[in-house]
C-alpha cells in the first residue's frame, strides 16, 4: 500500500471535514453547508464515508477525496496537503529509494515462491498417501469440507527433512531464495532443512490477500509446537497481519461486527458454515497493528476466547496493548477520531465471549450454529472479564487494592456508549468492591479521558464516528483505471488530443483534471496536460522532469510492442482505443456514483422536511446526470474505432 493509500485508509474523512464544516448524519452519510460557497438555506455539501469523498451539489458542484478537500480548504498544493494530512495520520514520507524499490522486487520473488509452495503442498495433500491420511483428518476430525480445503488452498507438509528443497531447487531457486521464504531452517553450520514436516499447511494471506507465510499445524498430536508459522521475515510480520481478514473483511462490514478466535480452524470452519466475520490473531494477544486493520471495517469485536485462565489472561493483554497503543496516538493531538487512540477508543464496542464446556469455536458451530449465534450475541462487555481478573485473590476489603482496581476499570466504563450500560457497570463495580457508586463517580473526574477531552480542538461538533471508514472496492477499480489511463497518456502525451476528439463526436467533454478523482492522479495528470501547453520541452521530457513515474508505470503492465512496424501501428491504435474506453468507463462509474449521490441528497432533504421549491437546482443537475449518463452509455455499448 502506498502512503496515500494509507493516509487515506487511516484517517477518517468525516473527522478532517468536521473541523472545519458543522456536519449532522444522515444515514451512512453527513451532510453540512458548503465552506466553498455562501450559505443557502438548504445544505448541499455532503460527506460520503463509505467511498471517502465529499461533494458539493449546490453552487460548487464539485467534489474529491480527502487531499482536494484540504488543499481547497487551506489553499495549499498537493506536496503541502500530502505532508499535512501524512503528519496527522502518523505516516512518515520516505522516496522511493534504489534500496526499497529492489526490496519489492525481492519481495515480490518470495511471494512466487510461496504461491508456488501452495501449489506444492496442495499437490502432496491430495496426491500422496499420507497426504490422503491428513485429508481424513481434516474431513472427518475437523469437519472441513473438500470445498473449503480448496477455498482456503490447505496442503499437506510430506515427512521429509529435503522435499521442498528438491522440489524448489529443481524449479531453478536458489537456497537462500528458498530460506528468505521462509520453507527451509539454516542450522547454524550452515545445514539447511524443510522447515515444516509432516503437517497440515495453511496459508496465511495480507488483507488484500496477497500470500504472506504459512501456519503449519500438527497431525501427530505427540509432535510439539502444535503450531509452527513462517519465521519473521519481509513478507510476513505476524503482529500485522490478521489470519482470515482477506476472507471476512467483506462479512465484518456487512455485519458491523467482527469475532476475534484464537486459531485458524477457528476461522476457516464457521466460515465454511457460513459464519464468515471471523478472524484470528494466530495465537498471540492482539497487537496494535491487528487492531488498526480491524477497524477500518468495524468498531464492533467481540473476542471469542478459551474459557482457561490463559484465554482471559490473554484478553486483558490483548485490551492492554490495544490500550497502550491507544495512549501512544493519543500523543497526535490533530487527531479526533480516525485513529486508534484514547478518544476513538471510546466509540468501539469490545465484548467477550466465554466458551461452554472446553470447547473451541469450530467444534461449537458444528455442533449447533444457533448456539454459536447465541453466544456471540451475548457477548458481555469486556469490563466483566477485566474486573473479575483483576479482583481475583485480592483483599477487597483492603481500600488501597478498590481505589487500584475501580482505578483501572472505570476507564472501561467510560468506553460504554450507552448511558444506561454505563450506570449498570458502575453499580456492578460498586457491589463488587463494596463502596458507594457515588465514590466511583468521582474517581472518574481524574482519569486521563477528561484530560485529554481538554486538548480536542475548539469548536469541533461531537458527532458519531462512521462504522465503515475504508474506503470501497469501487474506489479502488476507479483508482486503477484513472492510474490505467495516466500510464498511456504519460507515454503518449499527444494522443490525448485524439482521443479529446473522438469525444466529441460523441458528444462528450475532452479529457479534463475532473475526470481524476483521486487526488494524486489528478496531480500527475495536470503535469500531463501542462507538458502539451508548455514549447520549450518535448512533453515527454517535461513529464519525467516533474514527476517521477519509475514506481508509477511499473504498477502496470506494458508488454513490449511488435517488432513489425504495420503490427506495432495497430497495437498502438488498440492502446489508444483501450485509453478512451477506459476514460469512457470511468466517467460512467463516477457518474452512477454521483446520481445516487444526489438522490441520497434529495431525500435527505425531503426526510428534513424542506420544501420542494428549494429543491429545484438539484432537479436540474439530475436531469443533467442522466444526459450524461445516456450519452455514455451510448458510446461505450459501441466498439472504441480511433484512426
Ligand atoms: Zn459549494
Amino acid at each position: 500500500m502506498n502512503n496515500i493509500d494509507e493516509i487515506k485508509n487511516r484517517l477518517d474523512i468525516v473527522d478532517v471535514i468536521s473541523e472545519s464544516v458543522k456536519l449532522r448524519r444522515s444515514g451512512k452519510n453527513y451532510t453540512g453547508f458548503c465552506p466553498f460557497h455562501a450559505n443557502t438555506r438548504t445544505p448541499a455539501f455532503v460527506v460520503f464515508p463509505d467511498t471517502g469523498t465529499w461533494r458539493c451539489f449546490g453552487e460548487c458542484n464539485e467534489g474529491g477525496d480527502i487531499f482536494r478537500f484540504v488543499m481547497k480548504k487551506e489553499g495549499i498544493d498537493f506536496k503541502e496537503a500530502l505532508k499535512m494530512l501524512a503528519n496527522r495520520a502518523g505516516i512518515q514520507l520516505e522516496p522511493l529509494t534504489p534500496q526499497k524499490i529492489e526490496r519489492n522486487e525481492r519481495a515480490d520473488l518470495l511471494r512466487k515462491i510461496l504461491e508456488e509452495a501452495v501449489v506444492f503442498y496442495r499437490h502432496q495433500l491430495l496426491k500422496t498417501d499420507e497426504g490422503l491420511k491428513a485429508r481424513s483428518y481434516l474431513q472427518e476430525k475437523r469437519g472441513i469440507k473438500p470445498g473449503t480445503e480448496e477455498a482456503w488452498g490447505l496442503g499437506y507438509a510430506p515427512n521429509s527433512w529435503d522435499a521442498v528443497l528438491n522440489h524448489f531447487k529443481r524449479k531453478g531457486y536458489t537456497v537462500r531464495d528458498i530460506i528468505d521464504a521462509g520453507l527451509l531452517t539454516e542450522k547454524d553450520d550452515g545445514k539447511v532443512y524443510d522447515r515444516f514436516r509432516h503437517r497440515l499447511m495453511i496459508p496465511i494471506r495480507e488483507m488484500s490477500g496477497k500470500i504472506a507465510g504459512f501456519g503449519g499445524r500438527v497431525l501427530n498430536p505427540n509432535d510439539v509446537p502444535k503450531f509452527i508459522n513462517s519465521p519473521q521475515s519481509i513478507l510476513f510480520n505476524k503482529s500485522a497481519i490478521m489470519f482470515g481478514l482477506d476472507k471476512a473483511r467483506k462479512a465484518i462490514r456487512s455485519a458491523n461486527q467482527a469475532v476475534i478466535v484464537e486459531g485458524y480452524f477457528d476461522v476457516i470452519v464457521p466460515h465454511q458454515e457460513g459464519f464468515e466475520n471471523l478472524v484470528s490473531p494466530m495465537g498471540t494477544a492482539l497487537a496494535e497493528t491487528q487492531m488498526r486493520l480491524l477497524k477500518r471495517f468495524t468498531r464492533r469485536f467481540v473476542m471469542a476466547l478459551d474459557p482457561d485462565a490463559a484465554g482471559q489472561k490473554a484478553t486483558i493483554r490483548g485490551l492492554e496493548v490495544a490500550r497502550g497503543a491507544l495512549d501512544h496516538e493519543g500523543d497526535l493531538v490533530f487527531n479526533a477520531r480516525g485513529l486508534l487512540h484514547y478518544e476513538s477508543r471510546l466509540k468501539a464496542d469490545l465484548r467477550v465471549s466465554t466458551l461452554p464446556d472446553n470447547l473451541d469455536p469450530d467444534e461449537i458451530v458444528l455442533r449447533n450454529h444457533d448456539e454459536w449465534k447465541t453466544i456471540i450475541e451475548n457477548a458481555q462487555p469486556i469490563i466483566y472479564h477485566v474486573l473479575e481478573t483483576l479482583v481475583e485473590g485480592q483483599d477487597i476489603d483492603d481500600p488501597r487494592v478498590k481505589s487500584t482496581i475501580a482505578s483501572q476499570v472505570l476507564p472501561l466504563v467510560k468506553d460504554i456508549a450507552s448511558p444506561i450500560e454505563r450506570d449498570a457497570y458502575r453499580q456492578y463495580i460498586a457491589r463488587t468492591l463494596k463502596v458507594d457508586e457515588r465514590s466511583l463517580m468521582e474517581t472518574s473526574v481524574s482519569n486521563p479521558i477528561k484530560r485529554r477531552k481538554k486538548q480536542k480542538i475548539k469548536g469541533q461538533p461531537s458527532i458519531n464516528p462512521p462504522l465503515q471508514a475504508a474506503r470501497t472496492s469501487e474506489q479502488e477499480n476507479i483508482n486503477r483505471i484513472e492510474k490505467e489511463i495516466l500510464a498511456f497518456l504519460s507515454i503518449e502525451p499527444e494522443h490525448k488530443y485524439k482521443i479529446d476528439r473522438f469525444l466529441r463526436s460523441n458528444d462528450l467533454s475532452q479529457i479534463s483534471l475532473n475526470d481524476f478523482k483521486h487526488t494524486e492522479n489528478t496531480e500527475i495528470a495536470r503535469i500531463i496536460f501542462d507538458s502539451l501547453s508548455q514549447d520549450k520541452q518535448d512533453p515527454i521530457d517535461y513529464i519525467n522532469v516533474h514527476v517521477d513515474l519509475s514506481n508509477f508505470t511499473t504498477e502496470f503492465s506494458h508488454p513490449p510492442l511488435p517488432e513489425d512496424n504495420e503490427k506495432k501501428e495497430n497495437a498502438k491504435i488498440r492502446k489508444l482505443e483501450e485509453a478512451a474506453r477506459l476514460v469512457m468507463q470511468v466517467r460512467q462509474i463516477n457518474t452512477n456514483q454521483e446520481i445516487k449521490e444526489l438522490r441520497f441528497l434529495q431525500t435527505d432533504r425531503i426526510d428534513q422536511g424542506n420544501d420542494k421549491s428549494v429543491d429545484k437546482t438539484l432537479q436540474i443537475h439530475m436531469v443533467e446526470l442522466i444526459k450524461k449518463r445516456g450519452l455514455l452509455d451510448r458510446a461505450l455499448a459501441k466498439p472504441v474505432s480511433i484512426d
